[in-house]
């Protein structure tokens, strides 16, 4: 953990210290291996209604609302918004496809790390742009005691997904803390810059197939080849956002 990252991310804030209180975490790819589930589930989806998202897309595209998504790839491929019956029946189907699948599996790391966090006595707050409930109804199940309504922002919460920082702005108002006393765990590009838009200090798990580089340039301030290789780091990493 270089100290120039720290002082970078002040120094672009106008902050004069980091303080540590809150660790604010994204869901999808980041607690959960589950983007491959969310890549069959939109390329089927949106296909049956003639659209055409490749896993590129999905990755790409990864924390927008699903009506955000749809009407991104209608004005591209049909240069139109979807009409409302559209968006309801292809999300619709891709929520459908998504929930019978085998159950995503947890994140290796994000058990250790959620309790080493909650050990140290960090807040713990959720931020995901998912709506999907069968994957919230897990939480309680996969992580026990570490999340609940009050501490969770999910696509109900927002009238913007990401990469509007509203997510991550009611996140910070959750926790009761301002900027400097955060940190995100994020593993998409939108979601990165959501959060440094916001104005907090972004680390970047890059658990899916995208390069790096496209975490850097969306802001990210720190990046792991994976949520376990954070867990390992936790220590520096906290310590330096003291
Ligand atoms: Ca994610």
């Amino acid at each position: 953990m270089g100290d120039s990252e720290i002082q970078h991310y002040l120094n672009r804030n106008g902050f004069e210290r980091c303080a540590l209180k809150a660790v604010l975490f994204d869901m999808d790819g980041v607690l959960y291996d589950s983007m491959p589930n969310h890549v069959r589930a939109w390329a089927g989806a949106s296909g049956e209604y003639g659209l055409h998202l490749t896993r590129e897309d999905v990755y790409m595209n990864e924390g927008r609302t699903g009506s955000g998504t749809i009407n991104l790839f209608a004005r591209r491929q049909w240069g139109r918004d979807a009409t409302d019956e559209e968006i309801h029946a292809i999300y619709e189907a891709k929520a459908r496809r998504f929930n019978a699948m085998d159950e995503a599996p947890v994140m290796p790391g994000a058990p250790e790390l959620l309790q080493t966090v909650r050990r140290e006595g960090f807040q713990i707050i959720l931020v995901t742009g998912s709506g999907q409930r069968s994957l919230l109804s897990r939480l309680n199940h996969a992580f026990p005691g570490m999340f609940h309504p009050d501490t969770m922002v999910t696509s109900f919460d927002v009238t913007r997904g990401k990469p509007s920082p509203e997510p991550y702005l009611k996140g910070l108002h959750k926790a009761g803390v301002r900027p400097w006393e955060a940190l995100v765990v994020e593993n998409a590009p939108l979601g990165v810059e959501a959060a440094v838009a916001a104005g907090i200090f972004t680390v970047a798990v890059n658990t899916g197939p995208l390069p790096d580089n496209v975490l850097t340039e969306a802001g990210a301030d720190r990046i792991y080849p994976s949520l376990q290789a954070m867990a390992d780091d936790w220590h520096h990493l906290q310590s330096a956002l003291q």
